[in-house]
């Protein structure tokens, strides 16, 4: 069983639609995909009318979050919630609120680059979002089109990263919070990349500690932003904490190099997970 849980769609910043994606997770040999658009449930109906045979789908979503420390440090974290009601009112107005401020944000990183000369617009930079979950790969794409850096990745690196000055911070949701929230709302959260220092800091494991007493079910241990000592490390807090460790991608199309199905989960471990209880089930041949 080939397993990947969690990918992006235009529903936020991926390349291909909900369709396109469960397509593409089909061709790529996968039997059970996950879609998680950031902070949103929107491309979940396309993706189960669009389910090929033979292909399981998982509905979930990557919740922003942040975790602020005693010492007033704020860092930036993902939490999948899996197989969460989204239509929770509590939930889904939290998710509202992340997507307006994504907006905000976004309009006020491009006027940024605008005063320093960069052909881009507000007005395209949304419609390629497209109504969807605005990030900062649209942005990138945008600077991409105008010709200014060869591709999203080069775009992140000069000008769109948390240590460039044209970053603007997103509101994110307080990750105990947001814990709490989703499993109130029947969802199984996960911690996505939590040793991905590459895209800037990381929270320690004893906050991690603290997010498994606070209802945390699993962390990613295979995902393209860890390294071999990051799978390691996040395989051994797993077990310590009695979390699952999970396996993933983050297939975002071609806003990033890296192709659906390059880290997998292990079929014991989306077992597991899918045992637990939570208000949805994955839809498909090999659900159980
Ligand atoms: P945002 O959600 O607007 O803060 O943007 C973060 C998103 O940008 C992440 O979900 C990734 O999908 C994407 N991202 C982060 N770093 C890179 C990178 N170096 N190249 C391409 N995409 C990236
Ligand atoms: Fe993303
Ligand atoms: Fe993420
Ligand atoms: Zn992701």
């Amino acid at each position: 069983m080939r397993i990947d849980l969690h990918t992006h769609s235009t529903a936020s910043d991926g390349t291909d639609s909900p369709a396109e994606l469960v397509r593409a997770a089909a061709a790529a040999g996968l039997d059970v995909v996950a879609i998680t658009d950031h902070d949103t449930t929107a491309g979940w109906s396309e993706a189960l009318t669009a389910r090929p045979p033979g292909l399981t789908v998982v509905r979930g979503v990557e919740f922003s979050c942040v975790h602020h420390g005693s010492d007033g440090r704020r860092t930036s974290l993902h939490l999948l919630a899996y197989l969460v009601d989204g239509d929770d009112p509590a939930i889904e107005a939290e998710w509202r609120r992340l997507r307006d401020g994504r907006r905000a944000r976004g309009r006020v990183m491009v006027e940024r680059l605008v005063e320093d000369g960069y052909p881009i617009t507000w007005q395209q930079v949304s419609e390629l979002a497209g109504g969807g979950s605005v990030g900062r790969p649209h942005i990138g794409r945008a600077l991409v089109a105008a010709g200014v850096v060869p591709d999203v990745s080069s775009a992140f690196d000069e000008l769109l990263s948390s240590r460039r000055r044209y970053y603007e911070r997103k509101p994110d949701s307080d990750v105990f919070d947001a814990i709490r929230l989703v499993r109130a709302a029947g969802g199984l959260p996960v911690f996505a990349h939590p040793l991905a220092h590459r895209r800037g800091p990381v929270v320690d494991d004893d906050v991690v500690g603290a997010m498994a007493d606070a209802g945390l079910v699993g962390l990613e241990v295979e995902h393209p932003d860890h390294d071999i000592h990051d799978r390691l490390h996040a395989a051994g807090l797993a077990r310590e904490l009695g979390l699952l460790g999970t396996g993933s991608s983050d297939y975002h199309g071609t806003n990033k190099p890296t192709p659906i199905g390059v880290c997998l989960t292990d079929p014991e471990v989306y077992e597991q997970l899918v045992a637990l209880p939570a208000a949805l089930q994955p839809v498909g041949d090999t659900a159980p």
